[in-house]
């Protein structure tokens, strides 16, 4: 597909990356669709976003004038059957694969035939989502970052079966929602998070091992190689029990121990100590 005939994109599950993923596509002209099953998903969603674009405002990033439009352009559905209109889209559901098959297969069948299905998974195989639609060689991996409007990066992951012209229009499309994309081959954790959560486990291994308190191995890398976060707040912001599950991916995917997930981050999660969203993990937070 010719990336200036994708006019209608649709984005399956609202969540963090899914109201992100809209908000980006609506504030450049795209017509979107957002679906996930239930309506109280989809009007936090759309709180979220109308909160995002007033910050966007006040930072001079887009007009006051243009919000009514883009907020316009977002139309939350329930009912699968309402994305069959759509030129690309989006899943951005739970990290489960069963989860994902089900909802790509849903998808699958009521598109039309040359749509493009994208996934944001972090970790889960393209190649094996690939396999559950009947569109394999319209089908690719679309990484984005959290926040999604913030971030220029995109992983774009091809699976093994992805045509050629599906990595294009892929590609030009990022480049028209002014991200940064790059191609990466499908492989556990991609790039960003093959690199990122094993040095995140290196820190917690630092903390267990008393080389350093969680406080001083951030100062480190923050003072010493210029990381605008350490590797534990950042842990903290994403999530303890995220993380784990990355470096699980890692460590069954390769069959490496260099990947072993630290003991001590795993006796965090099992406490309950998720980080940023349970008020506790590697520091301590909404506390007195
Ligand atoms: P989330 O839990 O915030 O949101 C998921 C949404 O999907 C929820 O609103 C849920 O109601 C909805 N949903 C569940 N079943 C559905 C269905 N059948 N149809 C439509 N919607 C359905 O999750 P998230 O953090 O946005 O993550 C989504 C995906 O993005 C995951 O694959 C995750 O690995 C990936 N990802 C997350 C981040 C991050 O920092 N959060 C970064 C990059 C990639």
């Amino acid at each position: 597909m010719n990336p200036d005939a994708v006019r209608t994109v649709a984005v399956l599950g609202a969540g963090t990356m899914g109201n992100g993923i809209a908000h980006v596509f609506a504030r450049c002209g795209y017509s979107v669709i957002l679906r996930d099953v239930e309506q109280h998903f989809l009007d936090r969603a759309l709180e979220t976003i109308a909160k995002n674009l007033d910050r966007e405002i006040k930072k001079g990033k887009i007009a006051e004038t243009e919000r009514p439009s883009i907020l316009a352009r977002i139309n939350a559905v329930t009912k699968i059957e309402a994305i069959s209109r759509a030129d690309f889209v989006i899943e951005a559901v739970p990290e489960q694969l069963e989860l994902k098959r089900k909802v790509l297969g849903e998808a699958d069948r009521v598109l039309r035939p040359e749509a493009i299905l994208a996934t944001n998974t972090s970790s889960i195989s393209v190649t094996a989502l690939a396999a559950a639609t009947r569109r394999p060689d319209r089908f690719l991996g679309m990484h984005f970052m959290n926040p999604v409007p913030v971030m220029p990066l995109v992983e774009v992951i091809r699976a093994l079966q992805t045509s050629d012209a599906t990595f294009e229009t892929t590609m030009k499309l990022c480049e028209k929602l002014e991200k940064k994309p790059v191609a990466v081959a499908d492989s556990p954790g991609f790039v960003s998070n093959r690199v990122l959560i094993p040095l995140i486990n290196e820190a917690a291994f630092c903390v267990m091992e008393n080389v350093a308190t969680p406080e001083a191995v951030d100062a480190v890398m923050k003072l010493g190689m210029n990381h605008p976060m350490g590797p534990l707040e950042l842990a903290d912001f994403i999530g303890l029990d995220v993380c784990l599950d990355v470096m699980e991916v890692l460590f069954h995917g390769f069959g490496d121990s260099k990947f072993r997930p630290c003991p001590l981050l795993k006796k965090m999660v099992s406490a309950g100590w998720l980080g940023k969203k349970s008020g506790r993990g590697f520091y301590v937070y909404g506390g007195p």
